[in-house]
C-alpha cells in the first residue's frame, strides 16, 4: 500500500514535531512517522514523578513554542526559569556570572522535562488535519522514485512516497545511514550521569555549572516545589567514573554531589534513580540530498554541556519551515536540492560553532596542565570582567545568533 504526502518526517521526537506543527499550520500534508507505539498522556506528564531528561529551552526556543500555541501548556507543568548562571573552576578561582538582566531579558532559560514539551507538540498536532501522524512505523528502506519523488519502507511493508523527507530520527539516525551519509564523530569518552536532587539551600534561580578535573557538573534550577530546593544533574565525566558514580548508594552519591560543588546549596539528598548516557559528538559531513534534509539529533548531537541540544534541533525545524514555505510560494519543488540547500546554509555554520565550541570548553578544562589550570582560571576571570564578550556569550546562551527564522523574533 502507497500513501502520499508533501512531506514525510521521519521520527516524531521533539525536533520532528515542532517541524510538522510548523508546516501543518500552513497546510502542508505531512505524515509524521514514528517507531514508538503511543503517543504521551497528557494528563500525566507534569504532574506525577519528573522526568528525569530535562532541557534548558532558550527564550528564542520559548518563542518558537508560543507560536505554535504549545507555551501555554507547558507554563503549567513545572516549567522552571532560570535568571541567572554561574559557572566556575573548581581547581582554581575562575568564576564567571550571568544574569537575565544583562542579557536584557526576563528570563535566561527555562529547564523543561523533555516529557512536557514533547506532550504540548502531540497536543498541537491533534488540530491540524494536514498532518498525519503514524506511530509503530519503523522505517526500514528509503528509495528514490523513478519519478524523482522519494519512497520510504515500513517494517510492516506500508509505503510513503513524497518529494520531500526529512530526517528527525535521532543521533543514530537510520534514514541518514540508509542515504548513505557520513557523520564526523567525536568520542568525548563521556558519559552523562543524570538525576534528580533535593539541596538544602534554595536554588535561587540559578544554574550552576562546576568544572571538575573529571568533566563538568550541572546543577539545574528545578520548580517541583515552592521553596525551590530541586535540582537536575547532569555530570559529564569518564565511563569509569560514570559507572562507580551509578554503583553508589544514593545516600553517598548525594555526599559526593554536594562536595563537588563545594557545599553551595549545602546538603544534597538524591531522589531518583540515576541513568548514564554515553556522549557522543557528531555531525552529518551533509544536511541535504535531492529529496532529503536531516533535522534535529539526526543533524548533530553535541555534548549537553550548555545545554542546546534540543534548542539547535527546534531551531533547524524553525528554519527549514521558513524556507519550504517560501519554496511553496515561488513554486519550487520541495525536493529541490539548490533549494534545500538554503537551509543547509543558514544552520550548518551555527551547529558547527556550537560544536567547536563545546569541544574547546571540554578539552580546555578537561585538563591538569598547570598552564592550562592558570590560562581558563584567568580566561573565566577576564570574560566576566569584558563586557563585549559575556554580552557575545550571554547571546549565546539565550539563542540570539544570527537571522532568526520569523517564527523565532
Ligand atoms: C544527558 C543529556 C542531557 C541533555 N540535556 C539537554 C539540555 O539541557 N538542553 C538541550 O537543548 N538538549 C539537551 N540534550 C539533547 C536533547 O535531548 C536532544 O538534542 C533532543 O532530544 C533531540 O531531539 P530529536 O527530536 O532530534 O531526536 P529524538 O528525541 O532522539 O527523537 C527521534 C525520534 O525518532 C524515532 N525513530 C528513530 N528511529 C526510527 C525509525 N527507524 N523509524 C521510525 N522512527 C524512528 C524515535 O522513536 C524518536 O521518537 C541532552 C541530551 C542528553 C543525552
Amino acid at each position: 500500500m502507497e500513501e502520499v504526502a508533501d512531506v514525510v518526517i521521519v521520527g516524531a521526537g521533539m525536533v520532528g514535531t515542532a517541524l510538522a506543527c510548523l508546516l501543518g499550520k500552513a497546510g502542508v500534508k505531512v505524515a509524521l512517522l514514528d517507531a514508538r507505539e503511543t503517543l504521551l498522556d497528557p494528563e500525566a506528564v507534569g504532574r506525577g514523578p519528573a522526568d528525569m531528561r530535562v532541557s534548558a529551552l532558550t527564550p528564542v526556543s520559548r518563542k518558537l513554542l508560543e507560536g505554535l500555541g504549545a507555551w501555554e501548556w507547558m507554563a503549567g507543568r513545572r516549567v522552571s526559569p532560570y535568571r541567572f548562571m554561574q559557572v566556575w573552576d573548581t581547581e582554581g578561582t575562575g568564576e564567571i556570572s550571568f544574569s537575565a538582566e544583562q542579557a536584557g531579558v526576563a528570563k535566561l532559560g527555562y529547564i523543561v522535562e523533555n516529557a512536557v514539551t514533547q506532550a504540548a507538540l502531540e497536543r498541537g498536532l491533534k488540530a491540524l488535519a494536514s498532518v498525519r501522524l503514524i506511530l509503530g512505523a519503523r522505517v526500514t528502506g528509503l528509495v528514490a522514485s523513478s519519478d524523482g519523488d522519494r519512497c520510504v519502507h515500513l517494517a510492516d511493508g506500508r509505503r510513503l512516497v513524497a518529494p520531500l523527507v526529512v530526517a528527525a530520527d535521532g543521533a543514530r539516525s537510520p534514514l541518514r545511514e540508509l542515504a548513505g551519509i557520513g557523520v564526523d564523530a567525536h568520542e568525548t569518552g563521556h558519559m552523562a550521569v543524570v538525576t534528580t536532587v533535593r539541596v538544602e539551600r534554595a536554588h535561587g534561580e540559578v544554574a550552576r555549572q562546576a568544572f571538575l578535573p573529571t568533566g563538568p557538573l550541572a546543577f539545574l534550577p528545578l520548580r517541583l516545589d515552592r521553596e525551590r530546593h530541586h535540582c537536575s544533574i547532569v555530570w559529564s565525566t569518564s565511563q569509569e567514573e560514570a559507572e562507580r558514580l551509578q554503583a553508589l548508594s544514593a545516600e553517598a552519591l548525594g555526599d559526593e554531589l554536594a562536595a563537588a560543588v563545594g557545599q553551595r546549596l549545602g546538603e544534597v539528598t538524591v531522589v531518583d534513580r540515576t541513568l548514564v548516557f554515553p556522549l557522543v559528538q557528531r555531525h552529518a559531513q551533509r544536511y541535504v540530498l535531492p529529496g532529503l534534509a536531516l533535522v534535529g539529533d539526526a543533524a548533530h548531537s553535541i555534548h549537553p554541556l550548555a545545554g542546546q541540544g534540543v534548542n539547535l534541533g527546534l531551531m533547524d525545524a524553525a528554519v527549514l519551515a521558513e524556507e519550504l514555505l517560501l519554496a511553496r510560494r515561488r513554486g519550487v519543488a520541495l525536493g529541490d536540492e539548490r533549494w534545500l540547500s538554503r537551509y543547509a546554509r543558514r544552520r550548518r555554520g551555527d551547529n558547527a560553532g556550537m560544536l567547536a565550541l563545546m569541544d574547546g570548553f571540554r578539552l580546555l578544562f578537561g585538563t591538569h596542565h598547570p598552564a592550562l589550570t592558570l590560562a581558563r582560571n584567568l580566561g573565566l576571570g577576564t570574560v566576566d570582567r569584558l563586557t563585549p564578550l559575556k554580552r557575545l556569550l550571554l547571546q549565546q546562551a539565550i539563542g540570539k545568533r544570527g537571522r532568526l527564522p520569523a517564527s523565532c523574533r
